[in-house]
């Protein structure tokens, strides 16, 4: 959080969104390995995943129902391209070849610290452990002797599960369009954005993925979310380490080819 908080201006990406439009930023191997990290889901999604989404997303505030107006995303719009984020591995820099981009880590980060703890566990010698920073959980092990049950909320009914789940050491990341969000002339407005538009992703309700790497896990459920049914489904069944459950607008259920019965 102190390195990666977009509303501490003191951390690390601060001083990038700051700085790196007029020239080359030094930062630390570990921001560095995670904006790696997010590019190179950024071209395996073809865009759909984009960390510089904030260059518009940062004109939203759901607490206080404010969303930007189709001139304000005509003109922020061409800021959002992760094309445009330069990262030189040789001196450790990170640079923005557009003026008045923004990053934010928010659809990857909580995965990345998760992995980290998991980590952390494991190396003091735990050996079943669960790590849940909101909709984003690591497993290390079983649970004594069992499978961990892992309940997906349900998006529309809040104390209700809408599938439960048995996992053992492996990860798993929900994305939903009711975490944050406001509604205005029945149009709901949440904190998943499309790059291509600048408006929120209104294609399915609820993602989740499940794989090894609590990373890759969380910034695939924010992907597929953008991407929708039947994208999402096609990128998942591509890559043979992730399965996903996903929600549609109807409240089906839709599941990737490795969790078909
Ligand atoms: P998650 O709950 O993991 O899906 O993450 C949602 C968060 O990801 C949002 O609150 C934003 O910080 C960030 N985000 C929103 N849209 C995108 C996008 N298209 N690509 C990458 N990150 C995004
Ligand atoms: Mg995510």
């Amino acid at each position: 959080d102190q390195q990666m908080s977009p509303y501490k201006t003191q951390s690390e990406l601060s001083l990038v969104n700051r700085e790196a439009a007029n020239k080359a930023v030094v930062i630390s191997a570990e921001l560095f390995d995670l904006l790696t990290t997010a590019q190179h889901i950024a071209k395996l999604s073809d865009g759909a995943f984009d960390i510089t989404y904030a260059s518009i997303g940062y004109q939203y505030n759901y607490r206080d129902k404010i969303r930007p107006n189709t001139s304000l995303i005509t003109k922020a719009l061409p800021a959002v391209d992760y094309r445009a984020i330069d990262l030189n591995k040789a001196q450790l820099t990170v640079r923005f070849t557009h003026q008045g981009m923004k990053i934010d880590l928010g659809g990857i980060a909580k995965g990345y610290a998760v992995k980290r703890c998991l980590a952390l566990l494991e190396k003091a010698g735990v050996k079943h452990a669960l790590v849940s920073a909101g909709g984003d959980t690591g497993l290390l092990g079983d649970k004594h002797g069992r499978a961990w049950l892992v309940g997906i909320k349900h998006p529309r009914a809040e104390h209700k599960t809408a599938v439960h789940i048995p996992l053992e050491n492996e990860a798993i990341s929900t994305s939903g369009d009711y975490e944050r969000y406001f509604i205005d002339d029945g149009v709901r407005y949440h904190h998943i954005i499309n790059p291509e538009t600048g408006d929120s992703a209104r294609k399915v309700v609820s993602v989740s993925v499940i794989g090894n790497d609590p990373t890759y896990v969380d910034a695939l459920s924010t992907t597929v979310f953008v991407k929708g049914l039947k994208e999402g489904l096609t990128l998942i069944n591509a890559l043979p380490e992730f399965e996903a459950i996903i929600i549609d607008n109807q409240q089906g259920l839709h599941y990737s080819q490795g969790l078909q019965p």
